[in-house]
């Protein structure tokens, strides 16, 4: 099998599932609350995971309070936004971009039929690129100031960074918390939020980047208030729940791989590996074009999102599969519903489009040989779908 399909989920690194297997099978079973050594070896066990995963995005790894454990990034996220709801209830709006995750954009709307708050969405041009000025008008109005700003780091779909130092100085300046979702960054891109003062809130995620599926995290800035989703003793008074141990263990040692990474140049072989893929894909497969690729525009290094005019992408994703190649058309939490991707059609793609693009995302596990076997059996795939679209649409 050939998994190019890593912004939906990643494989567990053998050396993280070496990490945690002494916390599932070898007995270090104790409950980091428990005052004996049992119990405090666990607790010192979690408190290096959260420095591993406090030294990957920059945040101080001696202060406790600034980095919980989660089940995911959409608990990191829905967490945020309650928050905000109790923090600031006479500020009744929020400011999202466009294109952020599902969780996000059911969060808005589900406060706007409930609570009756207004959302701003803040709308992209044909790259992605955000609207700066409509981010800053919608922070700086006066009159219905918002509670809070959640915008992405970098899009799953796409691959698309937005300028997240100009959004942190913006949010700053306005006097607006912001969250970023940087399930995307982390790991693929330097991240460090000491050096971005605007950012309140971050919300990372596990099974992104090498770690096993049901853990997050959540960074909240010294600076910041937050009201705890689940209000209990556990991790500084933020987060109740006895901590999923093997799982938080994980999650360090992939932080700390990730580190190594970047130092290393991991991922700047998969950015050549990936510009191979669409290099590749250009010229060997007639109207093709690659989304969010526009010179000059930053994206992050794994991920081709491309347009194949003529083919249903849902059914080359199928013909994919049964060649052993696993790909996507959007993001896994949308896949299944019917419409649009509402990435690609806030980027002004027509719903035709939209359903004819395919993306491909790598990892630092993907090797130089598959991308060539993926170039091999893509062209041909591609002309049957063309040829059947054709033939259906007669
Ligand atoms: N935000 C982004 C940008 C994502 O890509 C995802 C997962 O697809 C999430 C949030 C949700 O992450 P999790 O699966 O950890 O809840």
């Amino acid at each position: 099998m050939i998994y190019l399909d890593n912004n939906s989920t990643t494989a567990v690194a053998p050396e993280v599932a070496e990490a945690m297997e002494p916390y599932l099978a070898d007995g270090r079973y104790g409950n980091p609350s428990s005052p004996y050594r049992f119990g405090q070896e666990a607790a010192a066990a979690l408190t290096q995971a959260r420095q591993q995963v406090a030294r990957l995005i920059g945040a101080n790894p001696e202060m406790e309070r600034e980095v919980i454990f989660t089940s995911c990034a959409s608990e990191s996220i829905t967490s945020v936004f309650r928050s905000a709801v109790r923090l600031f209830p006479e500020r009744k709006r929020l400011v999202v971009s466009a294109v952020e995750h599902a969780i996000t954009l059911n969060l808005c709307e589900e406060l706007e039929t409930e609570l009756d708050y207004r959302v701003t969405r803040v709308p992209v041009d044909g790259s992605g690129h955000l609207d700066i000025e409509a981010l800053e008008t919608a922070l700086n109005d006066k009159d219905d100031p918002p509670a809070l700003a959640s915008i992405m780091w970098a899009n799953n779909e796409t691959g698309v960074i937005f300028p997240v130092q100009r959004i942190s100085e913006l949010c700053r300046g306005a006097g607006v918390p912001l969250h970023c979702d940087a399930v995307q960054a982390v790991g693929k891109l330097p991240v460090n939020v000491s050096a971005l003062p605007g950012i309140s809130y971050l919300s990372l995620s596990g099974h992104k980047m090498h770690a096993p599926k049901g853990i997050g995290a959540l960074y909240i800035s010294r600076r910041s208030r937050y009201k705890p989703l689940l209000p209990g003793s556990q991790q500084s008074n933020r987060r109740a729940g006895t901590e999923n141990m093997a799982s938080i263990v994980g999650f360090g040692k992939a932080a700390e791989m990730a580190v190594d990474g970047l130092k290393s140049g991991k991922m700047e072989r998969v950015a050549e590996l990936r510009d191979e893929l669409e290099k590749g894909i250009l010229q060997n497969i007639r109207d093709t074009e690659i989304i969010g690729g526009a010179k000059g525009a930053e994206r992050i290094p794994n991920t081709a999102k491309v347009l194949i005019y003529g083919a249903e992408a849902e059914g080359l994703l199928m013909m994919l599969d049964q060649a052993g190649i696993n790909v996507s058309t959007g993001s896994a939490c949308t896949t299944g519903s019917l419409g649009p991707s509402h990435v690609l059609t806030a980027m002004g793609l027509s719903e035709k489009e939209a359903k004819s693009c395919l993306r491909l995302s790598l990892s630092r596990f993907t090797t130089r040989e598959e991308i060539y076997e993926v170039l091999e059996i893509l062209p041909g795939l591609v002309e049957r779908m063309r040829a059947l679209f054709a033939g259906a649409a007669k």
